[in-house]
């Protein structure tokens, strides 16, 4: 696997490979790498000639500046786990290579209420935060496929939609969530879950089940009530929203009826890690 740091050596290299921008996966990652991150590599290698994914912790897409200092960073195991995986090249920036011209007064999207509801409604700017960076890699890296992971719902949403206003050629595919063996939905940041906090946090995907579960037969807003009360007794210490939505402008089910487009997403603090999960229903 190669190792890139700057835009330059990356152009310079990916311009030489032969077949590059017909046939190359992109896989972007904060890094801490788990088996979630790891199929979306393995998928791209497997149906593209070329793997390239980053690491980058992005700065502008945390509202909370604590989270940002909190983020896990395992660099070296994580090159490690990407060359097991088969990825081909590694783009590795810097803050300042991303943006040299500082992280202030930069550019915005017309989200709409892909932005105000739900994470954005909570996480305020972290989804221009999000589209500013992922504008920037897809630039840089250039690719014939983009791929995400459903486990971010909204992100894929929003950037699917910057993808659409910018007009960038790029395919766009969605992979399914990887989980721990008790449901709780892989992510980094449960490497700061205690082992009993880990186990009580799968209560999210029990959740989500109860609702896919009962959907036809309870009203959505019964069962986001229901939802958010059971999770509060199984351990969580607050939640910030169980929304049971329609999957394109993230507005709130009213009536279901059997067949009709719907999503479950949650978010919720086990002690002071935020964690989010989805369910198509
Ligand atoms: P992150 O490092 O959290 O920015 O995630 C990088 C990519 O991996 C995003 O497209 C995520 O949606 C995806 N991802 C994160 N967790 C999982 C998971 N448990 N299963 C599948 N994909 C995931």
């Amino acid at each position: 696997m190669i190792i890139l740091r700057t835009v330059e050596a990356l152009r310079a290299c990916l311009k030489e490979t032969e077949g590059y921008s017909r046939s190359s996966g992109f896989v972007p990652t904060m890094g801490a790498l788990h088996e979630g991150h790891l199929s979306l590599i393995v998928q791209s290698k497997a149906e593209n000639r070329y793997c390239i994914s980053s690491v980058f912790v992005n700065p502008t897409q945390f509202n909370d500046p604590s989270d940002f200092d909190k983020y896990p960073v395992t660099i070296s195991d994580d090159i490690k786990k990407l060359e097991e995986a088969g990825c081909d090249i590694l783009f590795l920036p810097s803050v300042k290579e991303m943006y040299p011209a500082g992280t202030s007064g930069l550019e915005t999207y017309a989200l709409g209420n892909l932005e105000t509801r739900l994470e954005g409604f909570y996480r305020p700017n972290h989804f221009q935060g999000v589209c500013q960076v992922v504008y920037r890699l897809l630039k840089a890296v250039q690719p014939s496929t983009l791929y995400l992971g459903q486990k971010d719902f909204q992100q894929v949403m929003v950037i699917r939609k910057m993808i659409e206003l910018v007009g960038l050629a790029v395919e766009v595919k969605i992979l399914p969530t990887m989980r721990e063996a008790n449901g709780l939905a892989m992510s980094s940041r449960n490497l700061r879950l205690s082992v009993l906090e880990r186990r009580q946090a799968s209560a999210i995907y029990q959740e989500l089940q109860m609702i896919k579960d009962q959907v036809d037969s309870v009203s959505p807003r019964k069962l986001e009530e229901l939802a958010r009360q059971q999770l509060l007794d199984a351990g969580f210490s607050s939640v910030d929203y169980v929304a049971i939505v329609q999957p394109h402008d993230l507005a709130p089910v009213e009536n279901y009826t059997p067949g009709m487009p719907a999503v479950a997403l949650v978010a919720a603090y086990m002690g002071d890690v935020r964690l989010i999960d989805n369910m198509i229903l």
